[in-house]
């Protein structure tokens, strides 16, 4: 602490990340990525833009990221978007949801958001002095969407939900979209290529939707940095405004070029996200045969606990062991971990220290 802060800074309360070990051959089970390397064509766009000399680094990157826009409009083809949907401008999804917060959020009125959710959410209302009112899950972990019929200034949901891995289907999506045109609804499809419904088909039907992505699960490019949001032009024109009034070049040309060739790679998105999703029902059931309740995901990641074993406890002893989870001193998620779906082989190494923890 200190006089020199702006006042309101001594109120912050910073999100804090799952650890990023500095040492390696840890089984790293704990923030989400992708156990998979991103698509070659992303690395060989990533060389290409660099090129042997770096030249093309001397020059500022397009504050716009056209290219990259393009490119997700072309990757939801289906959805008939054009490039006025699109804002890509931020650095990584978080900052995507930053803008989002101060520029659509900020009305006066509490926004409203689930009990249990990414707990960024929370975090950007008291940067930007937003209220929240916080809408319980019902026991089995569901957002009920009839919880939400209350006047608001917004509402955000993650979608499947973080860290539940619970899906909202669709219907459920448009209802709230339709009883709440008066504010924005944003759904966070951080983990939809896992098994959920994306919302993008309905933005056209709704001006209040905002859905949001990132390119660092699916495509497994934490690293980069990449989120975006889809929507009517009249939400992604408030983003640029923000954006253009707090960096007007957020995304370097590496993580552009990167990026959109990643988006291009259909193939190699669906050869991963199933075989993220077919180790997932199989550690699912490994995790189950050794008495885990194990909610059912369609994100990369199941939540679970075990009836007569203290989580904090679990997750402390298979970190001795080289294997490191989430779990959130939270009420109500307390005895729950949460466990990012690694490779086949991390998961039978997560499985016999799990077993040998509990003989
Ligand atoms: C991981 C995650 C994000 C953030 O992703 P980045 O693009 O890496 O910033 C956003 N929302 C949820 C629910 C997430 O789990």
């Amino acid at each position: 602490m200190s006089h020199y802060w702006s006042p309101f800074v001594h109120s912050l309360t910073p999100y804090v990340p799952g650890e990023q070990p500095k040492f390696a051959n840890l089984v790293k089970l704990n923030t989400n990525e992708n156990p998979y390397p991103p698509s070659p064509r992303a690395i060989a766009a990533m060389r290409r833009e660099i090129g042997d000399d770096g030249a093309s680094l001397r020059l500022y990157p397009d504050p716009n990221a056209d290219c990259l826009r393009q490119a997700v409009v072309e990757c939801f083809a289906e959805f008939a978007l054009s490039a006025a949907h699109v804002f890509v401008a931020g650095n990584g999804s978080d900052e995507v949801l930053a803008h989002v917060f101060m520029a659509l959020l900020r009305h006066g009125q509490p926004i409203l958001l689930p009990d249990i959710s990414y707990s960024f959410y929370p975090v950007y209302c008291g940067l930007y002095g937003i209220d929240s009112v916080r809408i319980p899950l019902d026991e089995r972990f569901a957002i009920r969407v009839d919880d939400y019929a209350r006047s608001n200034g917004g509402i955000v949901i993650a979608n499947p939900n973080a860290p539940t891995g619970h899906p909202l289907p669709l219907g459920d999506v448009e209802r709230l979209a339709a009883a709440n045109l008066q504010s924005v609804v944003v759904i966070d499809e951080a983990y939809v290529d896992f098994g959920g419904t994306t919302a993008i088909g309905l933005i056209h039907r709704f001006p209040n939707l905002l859905v949001t992505r990132t390119l660092s699960k699916s495509h497994a490019l934490a690293g980069l940095r990449i989120g975006y949001a889809i929507g009517d032009p009249a939400l992604i024109e408030a983003l640029d405004r923000v954006k253009n009034s707090f960096n007007s070049f957020p995304l370097d040309r590496v993580a552009i070029a990167g990026a959109a060739a990643a988006l291009s790679d259909r193939e190699y998105l669906e050869k991963t996200r199933r075989a993220v999703m077919r180790s997932r029902a199989a550690l699912t059931g490994h995790l189950e045969r050794l008495g885990f309740d194990v909610l059912p995901s369609a994100a990369n990641f199941i939540f679970v606990r075990h009836p007569r074993r203290d989580a904090a406890d679990l997750a402390a002893q298979l970190r001795q062991r080289g294997i490191i989870v989430r779990h959130f001193k939270q009420p109500r998620i307390d005895q729950h971990l949460r466990i990012t779906i690694g490779t086949d082989a991390q998961c039978d190494l997560l499985v016999a220290a799990l077993k040998e923890i509990l003989e």
